[in-house]
């Protein structure tokens, strides 16, 4: 008998079918004996439907009203599980975040857990029902109700596992686990049977959206336990543990992805404290950003250019405002025709080889660098969007398909 929280995300409840099958696995869990906490996320695209009617109205809608709308998918995703449990005559609880007891800063769309009173949930269980929570939303100190970014599921889940001490986190979707690349886009994708939590963390920063970037770090720092994998399929799937480093720096993983912006802030000028004014406009409204470049060249002015995530997009645009008023800048151009391609691995970078067989690759499909940032888990490129899938797609062939491992000897 084990205490588990399990996360069904859109796709595995998008119709009342798959909410039916969701509710009669969840049966079979509960008649084995297992105390089970079920986050779920709002059916199929809800969410961005409701961002879509939000967006219609307002170019850049109150954040505040944007969390009540969202929050609202996953309301109704918990309150149709419980239903579809009552029908199986399994009892069941339905909480949103905030009856949850996950209290969050007040950063609206974007908010950090910073507490969470499981006393509702253990009374749920007590009473031997399944407890079923709201994925991606939580309340802050004033009582108003909060997300937790894109994804943010992953996270409520990984929170609870560590809140309760439950025995592991199961993160169900609509692929067998964490594969070595998209396998919508390369079918050849090997499922990859444990991974570590600093390369997954890599991967998900990296566009690999099948577990939230925060979840992972969440998980990590707390040594929570994640079996990623399939609602439809009793297969193993992928375990995010603690892994031993390989000795050889291996790549595990391509990934990418096409919702970034390429932002370049033309004719800077060229002196102390600018850069520092920029990204505290950035960060100010909490913008993640990747691949930072500033040109070489004239004397009295600079360009800089960065990556930032689409879905960041309105904020940009308003730091740029800002900006114009403090520094004088002559142009900004923001492109929505890039994609960045990166392969991930512990050591990579520490292995010049890795870097410079990435570049041959996308040389001889004669696609275009236009920036690259490494670290030590990971090399990415910014290449044109209509290049990205076959350069996917050539770089697992090199890296994943024909890698062997070089075993040294003496001889
Ligand atoms: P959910 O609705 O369950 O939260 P998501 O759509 O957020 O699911 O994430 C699952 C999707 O992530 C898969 O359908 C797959 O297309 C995509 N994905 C991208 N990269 C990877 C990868 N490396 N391994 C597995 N899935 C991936
Ligand atoms: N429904 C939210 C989203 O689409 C949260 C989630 O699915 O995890 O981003
Ligand atoms: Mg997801």
């Amino acid at each position: 008998m084990s205490l588990i929280v399990q996360k069904y995300g859109g796709s595995s409840v998008a119709t009342l079918q798959k909410m039916q099958f969701v509710a009669e696995k969840i049966k079979k869990y509960f008649e084995q004996g297992h105390q089970l906490v079920v986050v779920v996320s709002a059916m199929g695209k809800t969410t961005d439907e409701l961002l879509h009617k939000a967006f219609t109205l307002h170019p850049s809608p109150p954040e505040r009203e944007l969390d009540m709308l969202l929050s609202t998918g996953e309301q109704v995703s918990i309150a149709l599980l419980a239903i579809a449990l009552d029908a199986l005559g399994i009892p069941s609880l339905s909480l949103t975040g905030g009856q949850a007891g996950i209290i969050t800063t007040d950063l609206h769309t974007k908010a950090k857990i910073i507490h969470i009173d499981v006393h509702r949930i253990l009374e749920g269980l007590e009473q031997n029902k399944v407890v079923i929570v709201a994925g991606f939303q939580g309340k802050n100190l004033q009582d108003d109700i909060t997300t937790l970014g894109r994804g943010g599921s992953d996270t409520t889940a990984c929170a609870l596992a560590y809140a309760l001490k439950a025995d592991f986190c199961e993160i169900f979707t609509d692929v067998n686990g964490v594969f070595t690349a998209d396998p919508r886009i390369v079918p050849q994708a090997k499922k990859i049977d444990r991974i570590s939590y600093d390369e997954m963390s890599e991967m998900a920063n990296l566009g690999a959206k099948v577990m939230q970037l925060r979840a992972v770090d969440f998980a990590h720092a707390y040594r929570v336990k994640v079996h990623v994998r399939c609602t439809f399929d009793d297969q193993e799937g992928t375990w995010i543990e603690e892994v031993g480093n390989m000795e050889n720096a291996q790549v595990r993983a391509v990934t990418h992805s096409g919702d970034v912006i390429k932002v370049v802030l033309q004719g800077v000028p060229n002196r102390p404290g600018i850069a520092a004014q920029i990204f505290e406009a950035l960060a100010n409204l909490s913008v993640s950003i990747d691949m930072i470049i500033q040109s070489e060249g004239r004397e009295t002015v600079k360009d800089v250019a960065f990556v930032v995530l689409k879905e960041d997009e309105s904020k940009v645009k308003k730091a740029i405002e800002e900006l114009r008023g403090k520094i004088n800048f002559q142009n900004i151009i923001l492109d929505y025709e890039k994609s960045r391609i990166s392969i991930v691995g512990a050591g990579i970078a520490s292995n010049p080889q890795i870097a410079y067989r990435m570049f041959k690759i996308l040389a001889e499909n004669n696609v275009n660098i236009d920036m690259i940032s490494t670290s030590n888990l990971r090399i990415s490129c910014l290449i044109p969007r209509e290049k990205m899938e076959e350069s996917v797609r050539a770089l697992h062939r090199e890296f994943i398909e024909e890698e062997k491992i070089e075993v040294e000897t003496n001889e």
